[in-house]
C-alpha cells in the first residue's frame, strides 16, 4: 500500500477546503439576513452604517450591535416601485437571488469540480500509468478496481491435508505444487516448471475450497483467496482493473498462489450470454487470460482455480499454459467416506456401536458435505433423544432423512435404480470388454457423477487418435448400446437413462452417412457440413439444408440402420455373456467400483 500517504495528503486538502469555506461563509457569526422591507427602516432610522451593493445584494454593518448581537446584514433588493407601495400598506417584503444570478451558480459549481478534477488527476499520477478505463479508476477514487482478495496468512489457515479426506489423487497433485513453492530452487534445477493453473473441477459439496484452503495453510507462500464473483462488475472495466491489480499485488510476493473460487462466475464462454453485460464480463476474462500468458515460467506463482461448472467455461482458459491442468474431485466412493467420515466423527462423543463401514455403506453418492451433515445430524439426533453418545441409530436415522431430501435433487438412487444402473454399465463394460480392438475398460462405477451420469464407464484409449476408420466408429456404437443393451435383457422395461448413450451413437452414426462418406448408397458427398456446432450458437436458428426430401430420408434411414446394427451387435455379445453380467452387476452393486482385475472377463465377440 505505498499509495497510502498519497491519499492522505490528498484528505487533508478536502478537509482545509471545507473548513476554509465553512469559516469563510459563517466566520464572522454575526451578518444576519433580514427583510429589505427592515432595511429600509432601519435606513430611515438612521440604524445603517455602511452598505456594499453588488448586483441586487446589500451589505452593510448595522451602527450600533442589534439586540441579538448581530453586526452585519444582509439584504436582497426589492424593485422601488413595489417597494414603495408595499412600504405604504405597511406590509413586510424581502426579495430572493433570481434565477439570473449566475455568479451565484458558478460559485457554488465551481469550487467542487475543481475539486474533483485535481482529485482524478492525482489519482492518475499516483496509479502510475496505468491504462484504459481501469486507470482512471485504479487506485484512487473510491478505489472501485482495486482487487478484493484476501491476502491470507499461513498461520491464519488452520485447515490441512488431513483434514481433507477420500480425495488422495487431488491431494498428491496439490502436494507437489506446495512443494514446488517451497523449494522452487531444487525443481528448476533440471529445468522442470510447475504448471501455470490448476482447476479443480467436481460437483458441489466435495470438498473443493477446502483443499484450497488447506493448500494454504500447507503451503509457506502468500495465499491470495479471491472468487470469481468478485470481479463480475456492473461498469465495464471495473473487472478488468481488478484482475490487474490482483496479479500485480501477487508479482510482488512471488513465489505465492492465486485462487480463484467458483471460477465459472468469471470464466464464462464469451459470447454466451445473450444480452447485455458481455463486454464487461469479456474485458474480464480477457485480461485474465492476458495476466495468465504475461509472466514467464520464472516467476513461481501458481494459479488455483475451482468450478463445478467446467462445460461453461471458456475453452480459451483451458488451453496450454492457463488451466492445462485439472484435477477431478469426485464424490467418495465407499473407502473415501468411510475416511472422511473419521475426519468428521472425530470431535463428536460416539457409543461403541459405531461401524463405520455399515455408514459408508448406507450413503452411496454422499459428499464430503452430505457427510459432515450427517455427522451433525446424527449429533443432534442423539442429543433430543437425551443420549449419552451418537448411536448407529442416530445415523441410520438421519441418513433416511438427507436421502429423502437428496433424492428430490435426485441424485441419490432407490435400490430399484441402482440395479438398473449397475446392469446398465456392465453392459457397456462387457460389450467393450469383448470387441476386440476396443478401448479397454478402466473402471466403472454407479456413484452417481455430475448432473446427468448416474454411473459411468471409463475407457482408457491406449493412444491419442485423429483419425478412425468406419470399424472402430460401429465398435464405439456398439459399446454405447451395450447399456441399452443390458437393460432390455434384464427388463421388463428399459429405462431414461440410455439418452445420453444413444445421442452419442446417434451423432457417430449421422457423421458417418452424411459428414464422412462411409455409406455406399449416399456416396462420399458431404451432406452435412459444420456439425453441430452452430445448434450451441444463438441466434442461428435456421439454416438451409443443402439437399432433397428425399436424401434427408435415405440419411435417416440409413442412421436408423447403423444403429440398430450397433444395438443387435450388443445384445448378442451379452447374451453370449449373460453370466458374466449378473456376476458383474452384483458385485458392482455391492462395491459400487470395479477396476482392472475386478471386472469380469467377457467371451470375445466371434468374428
Ligand atoms: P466445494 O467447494 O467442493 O463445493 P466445500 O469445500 O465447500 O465444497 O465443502 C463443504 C464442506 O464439506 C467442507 O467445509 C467440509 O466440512 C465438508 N467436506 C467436503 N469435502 C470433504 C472432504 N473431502 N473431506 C472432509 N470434509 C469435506
Ligand atoms: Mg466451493
Ligand atoms: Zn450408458
Amino acid at each position: 500500500m505505498k499509495n497510502l500517504p498519497l491519499q492522505q495528503i490528498l484528505w487533508s486538502i478536502a478537509l482545509a477546503f471545507l473548513v476554509v469555506s465553512v469559516v469563510g461563509q459563517w466566520g464572522g457569526g454575526a451578518t444576519e439576513v433580514i427583510p429589505y422591507s427592515r432595511y429600509r427602516q432601519l435606513l430611515d432610522a438612521g440604524q445603517i452604517a455602511k452598505v456594499v451593493v453588488s448586483g441586487d445584494q446589500l451589505r452593510g454593518d448595522f451602527k450600533e450591535k442589534q439586540p441579538d448581537g448581530n453586526t452585519a446584514f444582509v439584504t436582497q433588493r426589492v424593485p422601488p416601485d413595489v417597494a414603495e407601495a408595499l412600504s405604504a400598506k405597511g406590509v413586510e417584503f424581502s426579495a430572493t437571488p433570481g434565477s439570473g444570478t449566475l455568479g451565484t451558480v458558478i460559485g457554488w459549481i465551481l469550487p467542487p469540480l475543481l475539486f474533483v478534477g485535481i482529485w482524478i488527476g492525482a489519482s492518475r499520477l499516483m496509479s502510475g500509468g496505468k491504462g484504459g478505463a481501469g486507470g482512471m479508476f485504479g487506485g484512487g477514487l473510491l478505489s472501485v478496481g482495486r482487487s478484493k482478495a484476501k491476502l491470507v496468512a499461513e498461520t491464519a489457515v488452520k485447515v490441512s491435508f488431513e483434514d481433507v479426506a477420500g480425495v488422495d489423487e487431488a491431494k498428491e497433485e496439490l502436494h507437489e505444487i506446495v512443494e514446488f513453492l517451497r523449494t522452487p530452487d531444487q525443481f528448476g534445477r533440471l529445468g522442470a516448471h510447475i504448471p501455470r493453473g490448476i482447476l479443480l473441477v467436481g460437483p458441489p459439496g466435495t470438498g473443493k475450497t477446502l483443499l484450497a484452503r488447506a493448500v494454504a495453510g500447507e503451503a509457506a507462500v502468500p495465499f491470495f483467496s479471491t472468487t470469481g464473483a468478485e470481479f463480475v462488475e456492473m461498469f465495464v472495466g471495473v473487472g478488468a482493473a481488478r484482475v490487474r491489480d490482483l496479479f500485480e499485488q501477487a508479482r510482488e510476493k512471488a513465489p505465492c498462489i492465486i485462487f480463484i473460487d467458483e471460477l465459472d462466475a468469471l470464466g464464462r464462454a464469451r459470447g454466451a450470454t445473450p444480452m447485455g453485460g458481455q463486454d464487461e464480463k469479456e474485458q474480464t476474462l480477457n485480461q485474465l487470460l492476458a495476466e495468465m500468458d504475461g509472466f514467464d515460467r520464472s516467476v513461481a506463482i501458481v494459479i488455483l482455480a475451482a468450478t463445478n461448472r467446467p462445460e461453461i467455461l471458456d475453452p480459451a482458459l483451458l488451453r496450454a499454459g492457463r488451466f492445462d491442468r485439472q484435477v477431478l474431485v469426485d464424490r467418495p466412493e465407499k473407502k473415501g467416506r468411510v475416511q472422511i467420515l473419521k475426519v468428521h466423527l472425530k470431535k463428536l462423543k460416539l457409543a461403541a456401536d459405531i461401524d463405520y463401514d455399515a455408514i459408508a455403506a448406507m450413503t452411496p453418492g454422499f459428499t464430503g458435505a452430505d457427510l459432515a451433515n450427517l455427522a451433525n445430524e446424527a449429533a443432534v439426533r442423539a442429543t433430543r433423544r437425551g443420549a449419552e453418545a451418537i448411536a448407529m441409530e442416530d445415523f441410520a436415522g438421519s441418513v433416511e432423512r438427507i436421502v429423502a431430501g437428496l433424492e428430490k435433487r435426485s441424485r441419490v438412487l432407490i435400490p430399484r435404480e441402482r440395479r438398473i444402473v449397475a446392469y446398465h454399465e456392465m453392459g457397456h463394460a462387457l460389450v467393450a470388454m469383448a470387441i476386440p480392438g476396443a478401448d479397454p475398460v478402466q473402471k466403472v462405477s454407479i456413484i452417481p457423477r455430475g448432473i446427468a451420469a448416474l454411473g459411468y464407464t471409463m475407457q482408457q484409449p491406449t493412444e491419442d487418435r485423429f483419425l478412425m476408420g468406419a470399424d472402430e466408429l460401429r465398435t464405439r456404437m456398439a459399446v454405447l448400446m451395450g447399456g441399452r443393451a443390458a437393460e432390455t435383457l434384464i427388463g421388463p422395461d428399459v429405462s431414461t437413462g440410455a439418452a445420453d448413450d444413444l445421442a452419442r451413437a446417434t451423432d457417430i452414426a449421422r457423421g458417418m452417412v452424411a459428414r464422412f462418406g462411409m455409406n455406399t448408397t449416399l456416396g462420399p458427398v458431404a451432406w452435412d457440413t459444420e456439425p453441430g456446432r452452430f445448434l450451441d450458437q444463438p441466434g442461428t436458428f435456421w439454416r438451409p439444408r443443402g439437399y432433397s426430401e428425399a436424401t434427408a430420408r435415405e440419411i435417416d434411414d440409413a442412421v436408423r440402420i447403423l444403429l440398430n446394427e450397433a444395438l443387435e451387435r450388443a445384445l448378442s455379445i451379452l447374451r453370449t455373456n449373460r453370466a458374466k453380467l449378473d456376476e458383474g452387476a452384483e458385485s458392482l452393486l455391492a462395491h459400487e467400483v470395479l477396476t482392472g482385475e475386478e471386472l469380469p472377463r467377457p467371451t470375445p465377440e466371434a468374428v
